[in-house]
């Protein structure tokens, strides 16, 4: 069992004075309140294993004045002007860029990525808002004269209303704010239920909103450790109207089904199983430099991560050499260290569920290339691991591993590559690598995902929609379509004589 040792010798004064700056209270309709039974959950460092902070953990009966609070502000909140609601979103930019670093560090804290990364995500974060400030005064409708040539069809975009925001602790500040963005841009008021792994970083975000001028109860953070008892009567309350939720699809299709009862608007964002193709005309090292990316952004952890690397048989072997001196030279470790270059994973679980992979894939016939030896040391880390070899009906190549592990199997044709990874029940990110025109236009065309990454490792953009089909959920965040999810369209039919 871990302990609560805020002072102890793990933490430095900065570390110390980061997460002294943030409210461990509940964000509740824009005041910082305790939860209404008193209690707390604990949060940890997957570094060290030990707890570093305590937050209010909010209940059913808090969820409920969330959302009275949502929907006490929904009237005025849609009638702001989208230039105030937009000028919000780019204060909150501007601070999120100031102080990228003190989050970067919270965000490692919490959970355990290389500081250099939390950086990154704090950025990208930030973009959100700033993208989303941009699209608040382009919201638009339409005016036509119908086919008969009397009516007039006139369209509007009104905000959805009251939305609940569900989301994972891998991205623990970006899965937040492609919500947040996109809702305040439109007049929608809401209530963020975060992971209770990493609740801090949400709570640093609500106080730069309430600094940003958010008026009070347009939004709630409510962490907790009784997700279901909390949600599943918001969901219930037909004063909602919109849940979007980023998470495992177990967790998607429970929501999807409970959401059904009051038809409500729904996004889900859920888990993928992205292969990385490298054809026999690609740029090799190039390829390798981006599978980097695409496998260890975030230690793995990533729904975007490449899962299952298809490599042409022909270049298979270079291709595992390569990358496997790469994983070899990685620093592992605590990732507030600036030198680290892989941090731990989430919790002890989650190393076990890898560890079990790669043992299942070896039994298969799988070959270890670097790593594949479990580390029970302090923290829950797990090694940078190539696997070659890997059969196709390996379980590695059909479940998310959200690790530092890339299992690679060989093609021999197009038609072979495309028919095994078009069979996963997933559809997020991919990658292609080849240098033929022809081909690139072809697998893009055929491959069944929301997202691919053309001789790219790296797909997240503010400034496009983000996505899958199959398992992978529905809906899109970012881009022209992100504020979509937060609209409904009217239409008024205009009689003229
Ligand atoms: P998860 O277990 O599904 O949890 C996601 C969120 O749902 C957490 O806030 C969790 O709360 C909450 N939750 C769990 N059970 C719930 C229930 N019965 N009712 C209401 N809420 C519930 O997923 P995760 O392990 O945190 O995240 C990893 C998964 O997210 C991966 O599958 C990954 O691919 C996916 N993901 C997808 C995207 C995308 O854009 N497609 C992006 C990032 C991550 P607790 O924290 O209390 O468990």
């Amino acid at each position: 069992m871990s302990q609560a040792r805020p002072d102890g010798p793990q933490l430095t004064p900065a570390e110390l004075a980061v997460l002294g700056d943030v409210h461990k209270d509940l964000f509740l309709g824009g005041r910082w309140t305790k939860a209404s039974n008193g209690a707390t959950l604990s949060v940890e460092d997957p570094a060290i294993g030990v707890v570093i902070a305590e937050v209010a953990d909010a209940t059913a009966a808090d969820g409920t004045r969330a959302l009275d609070a949502a929907v006490a502000a929904q009237v005025d909140w849609a009638r702001t002007p989208p230039r105030e609601r937009g000028e919000i979103l780019r204060r909150a930019y501007e601070v999120m860029v100031d102080k990228a670093d003190q989050l970067a560090l919270l965000m490692t804290l919490e959970m355990g990525k290389p500081l250099s990364e939390s950086r990154s995500e704090a950025l990208y974060a930030a973009e959100f808002f700033r993208w989303f400030s941009e699209e608040a005064v382009r919201i638009a409708g339409t005016w036509a004269t119908a086919p008969d040539g009397q009516t007039r069809l006139w369209t509007m975009k009104q905000p959805v209303g009251p939305c609940l925001f569900i989301t994972p602790w891998n991205f623990p500040l970006a899965m937040g704010t492609r919500k947040i963005g996109p809702a305040v841009a439109a007049g929608c008021t809401m209530i963020v239920k975060p992971a209770a792994q990493t609740p801090l970083s949400m709570l640093a975000l609500a106080q730069i909103l309430a600094d940003a001028g958010l008026p009070e109860g347009v939004l709630s953070v409510l962490p907790t450790s009784s997700p279901q008892q909390l949600t599943a009567p918001l969901i219930a309350d037909p004063r909602l109207r919109k849940l979007s939720f980023t998470g495992s699809t177990a967790v998607g299709k429970k929501l999807v089904e409970q959401s059904a009862h009051q038809l409500l608007r729904v996004s889900v964002e859920l888990g993928g199983n992205a292969p990385f193709i490298v054809f026999d005309d690609a740029d090799l090292d190039h390829a390798v430099d981006e599978a980097m990316k695409a496998k260890l952004r975030n230690n793995g952890e990533a729904c975007t991560a490449a899962n299952r690397f298809y490599v042409h048989e022909a270049v298979a072997r270079p291709f595992a050499d390569r990358l496997a001196e790469r994983f070899r030279a990685l620093v592992v470790g605590r990732g507030v260290d600036e030198s680290v270059m892989l941090g731990p994973l989430i919790d002890r679980a989650a190393v076990s569920k890898v560890a079990g992979l790669v043992d299942r894939a070896i039994q298969d016939g799988a070959s270890v290339v670097t790593g594949g030896t479990r580390d029970d040391g302090v923290g829950y880390f797990y090694p940078p691991t190539v696997l070659a070899d890997v059969p196709s009906h390996s379980i590695i190549l059909r479940e998310e591993i959200f690790g530092p592990v890339a299992p690679i199997a060989t093609f021999a044709t197009e038609e072979d590559v495309l028919a095994e990874v078009n069979s996963s029940e997933y559809g997020l990110a991919s990658y292609v690598f080849t240098r033929s025109l022809d081909r690139a236009l072809r697998v893009c065309e055929r491959l069944d995902v929301g997202m691919v990454g053309l001789n790219r490792g790296v797909l997240s953009n503010a400034a496009a929609p983000f996505g899958g089909v199959k398992a992978s959920g529905f809906g899109r965040e970012g881009g022209r379509e992100g504020i979509e999810e937060y609209l409904d369209t009217k239409y008024v039919s205009v009689n003229v004589s």
